[in-house]
């Protein structure tokens, strides 16, 4: 973090700024410019508010060098972060994880029909929700505990580890317990009670981009999940809100490199949530591969016009059946595995 001095700024009010500094436990290195004085801060800088410095009516600016994130950090954890899951590992060199399944999990028939489909097509993991954050208290909230228990059903059937997702901390418990990735919504991203027991819990998490989150906020609730103690995230880029009403989210590929240069942690596209319309969800997958993302998540029907939840960006199953054979093509070109 530097502090700029106004122009002009007498000696004894530097000192007094650099007194202040230091009382903080930082070291200060000084540069006398021609107009003014530059303050380079030295130490652990994270608690420091630059709002606050800026109450002194002696300083000009505040600027932050480091980033406010550490254990996401790849500048602090050189190695990348591979997460091990079933036969899966995601964030590995030239592997592509496919994780697919149904919005919401629905009957027993329709999860281990969906389950064994991707399996035979090639997915690594199953997805399934049983608590749905829905915009409307009136839509289908999902089969919560019963839904647990058919995913897990599934599982047995088909062999593939679950991801499914958790609103409620109360209920990190119970996930340990029955499922193998605990995936965070996008609208929880930033419930930090939840983050906070998640940090305690031996499952990975799979952490979804806020609906309106920066790379920064988004990595900072990385953050919160790794400063708990758990090692094993796995970022999630899920569309963002834009003008652009087209689409039901604007997918920000850039993001994708962006994360990758700034952390170690993998990072997987959901290309079904980023467009809301099933034809996209091929282009989007392949792009996903193609900017360096180690995997996609995928919403997959056995009958999406019946789908009680999200059937217009889902895909069937010879749709997905169609797409996996795309992703292992254009993945052997990128020299990678899917
Ligand atoms: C989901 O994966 O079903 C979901 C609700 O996604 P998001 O949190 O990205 O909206
Ligand atoms: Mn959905």
């Amino acid at each position: 973090m530097v502090v700029i001095m106004k122009p002009g700024t007498s000696q004894e009010h530097v000192e007094k700024m650099i007194s202040y500094i230091k009382d903080m436990g930082l070291d200060v290195m000084v540069n006398q410019g021609v107009d003014c004085t530059v303050l380079g801060l030295l130490g652990d800088t994270r608690l420091i508010d630059p709002d606050t410095m800026m109450l002194n009516v002696h300083v000009d600016r505040v600027m932050r060098i480091a980033e406010p994130f550490k254990k996401a950090s790849s500048k602090f954890h050189p190695d990348k972060t591979i997460v091990k899951v079933g036969d899966a590992e995601i964030g590995k060199e030239n592997t592509f994880t496919v994780i697919a399944g149904p919005c919401s999990v629905e009957t027993e028939e329709q999860i281990i029909q969906v389950a064994n489909g991707v399996k035979a097509s090639g997915a690594k993991i199953l997805r399934g929700g049983a608590y749905k954050p829905r915009t409307s208290p009136y839509s289908f909230q999902g089969l919560e505990l019963q839904g647990l228990e058919l995913l897990n059903e599934a599982k047995e059937a088909s062999g593939l580890p679950i991801v499914t997702e958790i609103m409620s901390p109360n209920l990190v418990e119970t996930f340990e317990e029955k499922v193998d990735i605990i995936q965070v919504g996008a609208r929880n991203m930033q419930n930090f009670d939840l983050l906070k027991e998640l940090g305690k819990c031996t499952k990975p998490i799979l952490l979804k981009r806020g609906l309106s989150s920066t790379i920064e906020e988004w990595l900072m609730s990385a953050e919160y999940i790794l400063a708990g103690g758990n090692p094993n995230v796995i970022l999630c880029e899920r569309g963002i809100r834009t003008f652009e009403t087209y689409t039901r989210n604007t997918l920000d590929l850039s993001a994708i490199p962006a994360v990758k240069r700034l952390s170690h942690l993998p990072v997987v596209v959901d290309p079904s949530h980023s467009a809301g319309m099933s034809w996209m969800v091929e282009p989007l997958s392949l792009a996903a591969m193609a900017v360096g993302a180690d995997g996609v998540i995928i919403e997959v029907h056995n009958c999406p016009e019946k789908a009680l939840c999200d059937g217009a960006q889902s895909l069937n199953l010879p749709q997905f059946e169609s797409l996996m054979q795309k992703m292992k093509n254009v993945g052997a070109g990128l020299g990678l595995e899917v």
